[in-house]
């Protein structure tokens, strides 16, 4: 029993993180990688639910299956919720990792340590075949450093530091992550969701 799902990501880190906290629900995960022929899907939404959205329908329906998508990223309020959706290309088309948050830690040279606070954002769509969409939403507040700290995870995890918390989460173990990240916030309502039954 339970319900085959084709993750609509190309992110190898998210597929890693997804497929780490999905894996005692009644899921079996299939990824892009079977479905090579996959056209790829613009996210030019203004909010990570309309992201999510896009991508889980259009996977879904090319594939035929029920597809899940993970539109995320950071807020930072100082920033007047930057770099938001658009987190994975804030420094533009050469963006990486290292540019992004290095980038980030230079816009915010002059804010305060009291001003530094911060969330992620994970929206998760699940869209079906039939065209009906489920969506689910997890955050985590923390706040930004001054340095890059640790070498776990991926994408700003080096600069962010959840609330409560002296290590960043790249400082901290997956189990340590997953259980404070608005991932992990987004897929347990997608796991109460799959228990209440479909
Ligand atoms: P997208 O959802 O593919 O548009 O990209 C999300 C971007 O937000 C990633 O490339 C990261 O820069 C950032 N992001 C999302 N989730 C995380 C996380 O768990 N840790 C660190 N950065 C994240």
């Amino acid at each position: 029993m339970g319900l085959d799902i084709v993750l609509a990501t190309r992110n190898k880190k998210k597929v890693e993180e997804i497929k780490r906290i999905v894996r005692d629900m009644p899921v079996t995960i299939y990824t892009l990688d079977d479905f090579p022929e996959c056209p790829e899907v613009e996210e030019d939404g203004k909010t990570f639910d309309e992201n999510a959205v896009k991508k889980a329908r259009a996977v879904s329906k090319y594939t035929k299956m029920p597809a899940l998508a993970d539109d995320s990223g950071l807020e930072v309020y100082a920033l007047n919720g930057a770099p938001g959706v658009l987190s994975a290309r804030y420094v533009g088309g050469n963006a990486n990792d290292k540019r992004n948050y290095e980038k980030l830690l230079n816009e915010m040279k002059s804010v305060k340590s009291e001003d530094r606070g911060a969330r992620f954002v994970c929206c998760i769509a699940l869209a079906f075949p039939d065209g009906k969409v489920e969506t689910f939403i997890g955050y985590a507040e923390g706040r930004i450093g001054t340095e890059p700290k640790g070498s776990n995870g991926f994408g700003y995890d080096p600069v962010f530091y959840p609330k409560g918390h002296e290590r960043t989460f790249a400082e901290m173990s997956d189990k340590g992550k997953d259980l404070l990240s608005h991932r992990g916030a987004a897929l347990g309502r997608l796991y109460d969701f799959l228990r209440r039954g479909l």
